[in-house]
């Protein structure tokens, strides 16, 4: 009945009536036939505004569910096709390190190099275009705050990320 997006199957976005009562449903039962507003809501238990009790109420309720619940999240959401890519090369290259170690460190290095370099300019993409405050992400997912360009955890996450690391000589260790 709600909105889903792709890549964020855990949240479902809906108008909620909210009754005379203050209950918020998302079942149209005729007991609610008649209602205050609609508010922005999420299955995850998210909830915004209020929303006149019109259909128009209800698109806005939707939409600002979109605009600052849903995109937020969706931003930072890696697609499960990309997890399970990653996945299989982490099986991959398992398998070769214990195959052929020195081949295995050989991909890795390669990895590691494309991986800095990726993160350096998503880096240098992000900051200045981010479309998130920290003040929205801490208000509609404090759990994420952190993941903010200008947070300083994220920062310091990011340095430590493409910080070159030294890897053992080949054929030592493995
Ligand atoms: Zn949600």
């Amino acid at each position: 009945m709600g909105v889903i997006l792709d890549d964020l199957y855990d949240h479902e976005g809906y108008g909620a009536r909210r009754l005379a009562d203050g209950t918020l449903t998302g079942t149209w039962p005729s007991a609610s036939a008649t209602f205050e507003c609609y508010v922005a809501c999420c299955g995850c238990g998210w909830h915004g505004g209020d929303h006149s009790p019109t259909e128009d109420g209800y698109e806005s309720a939707v939409e600002e569910w979109l605009i600052d619940h849903a995109r937020p999240l969706l931003a930072r959401a890696v697609p499960d096709e990309i997890t399970s890519m990653m996945h299989t090369f982490e099986r991959a290259i398992a398998a070769l390190m214990n195959e052929r170690p020195l081949a295995g460190l050989s991909a890795l290095r390669s990895l590691s190099i494309w991986a800095s370099a990726t993160v350096t300019r998503a880096q240098t993409s992000l900051a200045p275009t981010a479309d998130l405050t920290p003040e929205v992400l801490a208000r509609e997912a404090p759990d994420r705050a952190r993941a903010h360009p200008a947070h300083p955890q994220w920062r310091a996450m990011m340095e430590r990320s493409i910080r070159p690391r030294r890897l053992p000589p080949p054929g030592l260790g493995l």
